[in-house]
């Protein structure tokens, strides 16, 4: 099975998808846990590249475009064998995030985007999406708070992160079967009961 984990900067993501990978080998589920853009050594290059800040920065169209060689060589070279080996994937963002941040964000086309989608995957698309919803300023709050290095996705403010989670709502709206919103609002301890109730339901199917 193929889950991919979307939302806005800081909405826990990444702190799901580590929790879920345990809860999920507790349960005798193999399981690979990958991340975007990256998951490969090359397309972990890219990732670097994206996010530096050296240089004149990459225009929305060299952003989308090397956003979705790095998806090409991790689907290729992780996803597709770990699923085919009978294995469940969750990948922190997938093409949903490329929609929500090159398109809703920054002002691409959805249709640009459906063409390099249409490339890449055709009709090859995540089982399940996981929607962690948050407002801006929180997400942009508990990022703050780990007081990480910034780099160039960082700049963005409320008003970017606004139009990345309208789009995602969007999305949402428009595929309820795939996509289940997390409220990411709470304390870990309710996100964390929230995704053992999924999973819970997820498993039994
Ligand atoms: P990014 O898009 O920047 O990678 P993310 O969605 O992966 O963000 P995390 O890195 O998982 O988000 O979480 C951001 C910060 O918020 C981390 O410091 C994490 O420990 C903290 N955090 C995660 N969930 C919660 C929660 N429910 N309540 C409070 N803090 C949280
Ligand atoms: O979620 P993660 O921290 O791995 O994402 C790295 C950065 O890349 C984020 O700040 C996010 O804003 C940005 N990003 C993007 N477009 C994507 C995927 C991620 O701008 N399609
Ligand atoms: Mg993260």
């Amino acid at each position: 099975r193929f889950i991919t984990l979307e939302g806005i900067d800081g909405a826990g993501k990444t702190t799901a998808a580590s929790y879920l990978a345990e809860r999920l080998g507790e349960e005798g589920v193999e399981v690979v846990a990958t991340r975007e853009p990256g998951g490969t050594p090359l397309a972990e290059s890219i990732r670097s590249l994206l996010k530096g800040t050296e240089g004149e920065g990459p225009t929305t169209d060299t952003e989308t475009l090397l956003m979705f060689a790095a998806r090409a060589q991790h689907l290729e070279q992780v996803i597709r064998p770990a699923l085919q080996a009978g294995q469940w994937v969750l990948c922190d963002r997938f093409t949903d995030a490329t929609y929500a941040y090159q398109g809703g964000g920054r002002g691409l086309s959805a249709e640009r985007i459906r063409v390099l989608e249409h490339w890449v995957h055709g009709g090859f698309q995540p089982d399940r999406t996981l929607l962690f919803e948050l407002s801006p300023r929180e997400g942009l709050r508990r990022r703050a708070g780990e007081g990480g290095q910034s780099d160039r996705f960082e700049e963005e403010g409320t008003d970017f992160l606004r139009r990345v989670q309208a789009t995602y709502r969007q999305r949402a709206e428009a595929e309820p079967e795939r996509f289940q919103p997390i409220d990411a609002g709470g304390s870990w301890s309710e996100v964390a009961g929230a995704l053992d109730a999924w999973l819970a339901r997820e498993l039994a199917q």
